[in-house]
């Protein structure tokens, strides 16, 4: 159903990823499918909802329409669905937040000392315009500071499936440097976790509070994982929430 991360769970943060096990859709949403507006029932996406929020004990999150872009929404209070927005903040306790995935990464970010939170969804797209940089930089106007605080990568669809176009090769090296796209047998693969880790890292993170997923989203069978790329656009999502103790 979900696994929590590690690094924060050192650290007494709830930060957890969900898979696509446990819950009740059926096909092709099966299982655990957190995604409104795709087809399946929201009936099944509010009890897939309930079921991961009571087994993690985090109370209902808050969601965003995400665009991939680099929108800021400030969350508080009890959790509702927002506009436009890809970085979900929140400097409250027990607020969660949440980012819905099937191949985009998720990013989880703490700075426990001054409590601010952020739920990041960083696709190819996103990555180009450095969207993890523009949370940091965001929580740390609300107080935080780079050395303190913690990320976690969650489970995208990593480099050995993500094949790209030449022109999105081209956009993703101009913005993150041209080791973030791999070739093998004329064809360009990227790696949306380490493009991120780098720019983590470039804002002055440290690299031991940088946490990454070897899961990948379309390759991975135990546990399985929705695959926008994989199930050509024919499938679920999953969530990836954080809470401030
Ligand atoms: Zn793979």
């Amino acid at each position: 159903m979900f696994y929590a991360s590690d690094l924060m769970a050192k650290h007494g943060i709830k930060a957890l990823f969900s898979d696509r096990e446990g819950g009740c859709s059926v096909s092709p949403f099966d299982s655990l499918n957190l995604g409104s507006d795709l087809g399946d029932s929201e009936e099944n996406v509010i009890k897939n909802l309930n079921h991961l929020c009571v087994s993690a004990g985090l109370n209902l999150p808050h969601q965003s329409k995400q665009v991939h872009g680099i929108q800021v929404c400030r969350c508080q209070g009890s959790g509702k669905l927002h506009q436009d927005a890809d970085i979900l903040i929140t400097t409250q306790r027990h607020t969660t937040i949440a980012v819905r995935t099937a191949d985009c990464l998720p990013i989880l970010l703490v700075d426990k000392k001054t409590q601010v939170a952020a739920a990041v969804h960083a696709g190819w797209r996103g990555s180009v315009q450095r969207v993890v940089q523009v949370a940091v930089s965001e929580m740390c106007g609300l107080g935080a500071n780079e050395e303190n605080i913690l990320a976690s990568l969650g489970p995208c669809i990593a480099a050995c499936c993500f094949e790209i176009s030449a022109d999105v090769g081209h956009q993703l090296s101009q913005s993150c440097g041209k080791n973030v796209v791999s070739k093998r047998r004329e064809r360009l693969f990227a790696d949306l976790g380490k493009t991120n880790m780098l720019q983590l890292l470039a804002c002055g993170l440290q690299p031991n509070n940088i946490e990454l997923s070897l899961a990948c989203t379309a390759c991975q069978v135990s546990p399985s994982y929705f695959s926008y790329r994989r199930d050509h656009g024919e499938t679920g999502r999953q969530l990836s929430m954080i809470s401030l103790p």
